[in-house]
């Protein structure tokens, strides 16, 4: 349903160049995430003048930009991220790639990039995974990460709408994500660095939100926290963990209530934060129960604040707390760092909460497939 003006991307326009040297593929458990690319990456430029020009799968390589280019000034550059996973079968997957081509479109129309239908691309990815076929790693855990990328590349330092784009795709193999089993997170409830803020871009996956996290992420791990809990106004509202979305849940004389921050314009829609809602209320509704989580679940988009949080754990109704993102699907949280001292939240012997383990069962069975799901595309 997306408004494409000129040419839209083409598929059947495909061009492939093979590597005549591909690289080795090093065993999944020497990869440290993000460093190691596969032998092939896909191109795809746009001008205003011609709209989309032909895709082109190629050796992976540097791109050649001019250095006027306006992603190189004032960083119009956007990103995905998504992963593709080996089941018992042998058989690559993509999991709701649809989810992530809206969310990139979202991106490109905020940025006065040109939109495309999402499923060109999606077939386009799907044909950069075939070739790259044997990078996916298939031990327990390991998957291929996805980078789709659009940049502004028009060579000028006007500020305005970048007249050419260059689309591309890399792919990379990640090792297990967590080789010595859950290890839980403090956060550090920053009330001082603001992520996001209403009218901001913050609901956008574009490059430039993150540059600006990378100091109160290192003055978090000065102070020996792993990530930031990003707050938000005068009454410290919970938004977001580091790169991840948040769920908290509370027990009350009615039963366990599940809660993450409404979307509004600053929080990241996560395709996992979706899929993780989307479970909890079909189990809350009946439409499908999931074994091992409590009868009496609500589900709920809504605010919550430090002094929420704080009185939860006074009264012994903060169950568990945990962020949802591609990269480890949940990520249980056993602290939080505010003003001065450290609010305690529980986690089970396994180093997960009982929702955060249920659900980790439940997506990790739908990304590889074990688990039959409309979610899960093969390649
Ligand atoms: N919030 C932010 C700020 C992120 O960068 C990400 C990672 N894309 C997420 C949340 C989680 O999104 P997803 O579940 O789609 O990976």
């Amino acid at each position: 349903g997306e408004v494409v003006r000129g040419a839209d991307i083409d598929p059947s326009q495909l061009v492939i160049e093979k590597t005549k040297s591909p690289k080795t593929i090093p065993p999944a458990s020497q990869l440290v995430f993000g460093r190691t690319f596969t032998d092939h990456m896909l191109c795809i430029p746009w001008n205003s003048q011609k709209g989309w020009g032909k895709p082109k799968i190629q050796p992976y390589g540097p791109l050649n930009l001019d250095p006027s280019s306006t992603v190189l000034h004032y960083a119009p550059t956007l990103f995905e991220g998504l992963k593709a996973y080996k089941g018992k079968d042998g058989v690559p997957r993509l999991f709701r790639p649809d989810k992530n081509m809206e969310r990139m479109n979202r991106s490109a129309a905020r940025l006065a990039f040109p939109t495309f239908t999402g499923e060109h691309l999606t077939t386009l990815i799907k044909k950069l995974v075939e070739i790259d076929a044997d990078w996916v790693p298939t031990e327990p855990g390991t998957s291929l990460y996805i980078r789709p990328t659009m940049i502004g590349t028009q060579a000028g330092l006007g500020v305005g709408a970048s007249t050419d784009v260059l689309l591309f795709v890399i792919c990379s193999p990640v090792g297990p994500y967590y080789s010595t089993g859950f290890k839980p997170v403090k956060l550090y409830a920053t009330t001082k660095d603001v992520r996001a803020w209403p009218g901001g871009t913050g609901g956008y996956k574009l490059g430039s939100n993150y540059a600006a996290g990378v100091v109160p992420q290192q003055q978090a791990a000065a102070l020996g926290y792993q990530q930031i809990l990003w707050l938000f106004g005068p009454e410290h509202r919970l938004t977001e963990v580091g790169t991840m979305n948040l769920f908290a849940s509370f027990s009350s004389s009615s039963g366990i209530e599940i809660v993450t921050p409404p979307l509004e314009d600053m929080i990241l829609p996560g395709v996992t934060r979706d899929s993780i809602l989307s479970l909890l209320r079909d189990h809350a509704s009946g439409k499908k129960k999931l074994e091992g989580l409590p009868e009496n679940l609500t589900v709920s988009e809504r605010n919550m604040t430090m002094g929420d949080i704080v009185k939860a754990e006074k009264e012994g109704t903060l169950l568990e707390m945990f962020g949802s993102g591609t990269a480890a699907i949940v990520s249980p949280i056993d602290g939080i760092g505010y003003e001065d001292r450290v609010v305690n939240v529980p986690v089970g012997s396994d180093g997960l909460g009982d929702i955060a383990r249920v659900l980790l069962r439940e997506i990790v069975g739908r990304q590889t497939g074990e688990i039959p799901s409309e979610w899960s595309v093969t390649v």
